[in-house]
């Protein structure tokens, strides 16, 4: 095959699989783009999360059930664990990260490296909630390999499942950490530097985009914005803010 062919297959394949994957969860198919999962953004009015469509899908139990020992895409290849993702249920605040790190794919569980430490200390410390007060998971749920990032048809396949994650938990606010788990729900044009901190919204509901923790291990600079993100998801939960923090 020439080698344009061999990419058109290729996209082909990756979206039939994308398909089917929404298929066998009982679901409706996917928007075809972020661009179009943003629309909220120019004010259209999209069906909140929340709402129950699935034809047996009805837990996080359910949902982790279904992924099983996913081989969907080539990250099962040098995995140790699936991340599946961790916290309430009924959480009203959700972190979504990028993708599992080497400690991670050891533990099986999400954010519990250095930079999961960290996050750890925001949510403990600055926010004054517990951990398992949240719930924490990734775009992606299989460590790619070296940390390098997640490609497009990694995120393409495991998408539907922190969709899924988010309509079940239904919560007040996500936040996004750091550039790929913002341009994953909001959209490709999103820059991090640029974008983060202000108010963004994913299928009805508020999100916060913010630095991902390892950034902020690499820029202590960055760490007053970070606050300053905080304290606004704080706000908007209705949580106290000390004035002086
Ligand atoms: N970085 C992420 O994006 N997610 C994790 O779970 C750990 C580190």
């Amino acid at each position: 095959m020439l080698p344009v062919e061999n990419e058109i297959h290729h996209i082909i394949s990756q979206m039939k699989e994308w398909l089917d994957v929404y298929r066998d969860m009982g679901f409706d198919p996917p928007p075809v783009s972020a661009r179009k999962r943003g629309l909220e953004k120019t004010g259209a009015e999209h069906e909140r999360v929340g709402e129950k469509r699935s034809a047996g899908i009805e837990t996080l139990e359910d949902l982790e059930d279904f992924i099983g020992d996913c081989r969907r895409c080539k990250l099962h290849v040098a995995r140790k664990k699936l991340v599946f993702g961790e916290g309430d249920p009924n959480a009203r605040l959700v972190f979504v990260g990028e993708g599992p790190g080497r400690d991670e794919d050891v533990a099986g569980k999400p954010f519990v490296g250095e930079a999961g430490r960290l996050l750890t200390r925001i949510i403990e410390n600055g926010m004054g909630l517990q951990r398992r007060d949240v719930y924490i998971c990734n775009v992606v749920k299989c460590r790619p390999p070296g940390n390098r990032d997640p490609e497009n048809d990694e995120i393409g396949t495991c998408l539907p499942f922190l969709e899924q994650q988010i309509r079940i938990i239904g919560p007040e606010v996500i936040c996004t950490l750091g550039r790929v788990a913002a341009q994953t729900l909001l959209s490709d044009e999103f820059r991090i530097t640029k974008d983060r901190g202000t108010w963004r919204s994913y299928q009805g509901i508020p999100l916060m985009p913010t630095f991902h923790p390892a950034y902020l291990l690499r820029n202590p600079g960055a760490k007053r914005p970070v606050w300053n993100d905080v304290q606004e998801i704080m706000r908007r939960l209705g949580m106290e803010v000390k004035r002086n923090a």
